[in-house]
């Protein structure tokens, strides 16, 4: 059974921590040390009261997730984030973050597991941050319909509904983009535009990005932003529980977005 240094320099590796760039509060790699070997991981896309809770409940003493205990900012210990973190060291559980690295991967991250679930192959990327495209895009000569529904099948597997901007039923997606969580903002739309797209598959959006695609012609697909950040956290657990011998747990918390 590993420490958790080893694990997480294996993690750190395999994700690139130290060379995506990330918001300040992804604060990725371990944001928790704890004390013992990691006999079992549990993963999460949000660390919260009830994934803390689904951690400590499976046995597990390594907390693995896409949005981490400092998500939120600087806050005071007090009330449920004293109990969690009471709880999380009472149970000697690390806690690990990958936020972007997660996002971007070119084999187990959000974007490239969502557009496999989706069946679309990427030729380039999309949603530019920085110095890296946290998304993908490429080209399709799939029903815009048919799309609509791979997608909506994967938003009622996490208790999630597909919204989708009113598009004709022969519609086709020529070329798409794809970029989960907060895939969708003004910004985004801009670079959609610009790079041709007619499609975008985002976890979710605010209400002006509906109108603004439609100006634009451009048909987006919100999945939802858990369902679509699932992919990453499930896929490095069990990359981690193969290459170490032990095993790995998703501990689903939908959040209903
Ligand atoms: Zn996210």
């Amino acid at each position: 059974m590993p420490a958790l240094a080893l694990l997480a320099e294996f993690l750190d590796t395999a994700l690139n921590v130290v060379g995506i760039p990330d918001y300040p509060n992804a604060v990725n790699g371990v944001q928790l040390a704890n004390a013992g070997d990691i006999q079992r991981v549990a993963t999460a896309v949000d660390f919260s009261s009830d994934t803390v809770g689904g951690a400590i409940g499976a046995g597990a003493n390594l907390l693995l997730v896409h949005h981490g205990m400092f998500w939120g900012g600087v806050q005071p210990i007090v009330g449920s984030r004293r109990q969690r973190l009471h709880a999380l060291l009472s149970h000697d559980v690390a806690v690990y973050s990958a936020h972007l690295p997660l996002d971007v991967h070119p084999s187990f991250g959000n974007n490239a597991l969502l557009a496999k679930r989706l069946g679309l192959e990427a030729s380039g990327g999309f949603a530019r941050y920085q110095s890296i495209d946290v998304g993908l895009s490429g080209t399709s000569d799939l029903a815009t319909q048919a799309l609509a529904a791979r997608a909506r099948a994967l938003a009622s597997e996490y208790r999630g509904q597909l919204v989708a901007t009113p598009f004709d039923v022969t519609r086709v997606t020529r070329r798409w983009g794809v970029c989960t969580g907060a895939g969708a903002d003004s910004s985004t739309l801009r670079e959609a535009h610009e790079r041709g797209l007619d499609t975008l598959i985002v976890g979710e959006g605010p209400h002006h990005t509906a109108v603004e695609a439609r100006e634009l012609g451009i048909v987006v697909l919100y999945v939802g932003h858990y369902a679509t950040e699932t992919l990453g956290v499930r896929a490095l657990g069990d990359i981690v529980a193969k290459q170490f011998g032990i095993s790995s747990t998703f501990v689903d918390v939908p959040t209903g977005l």
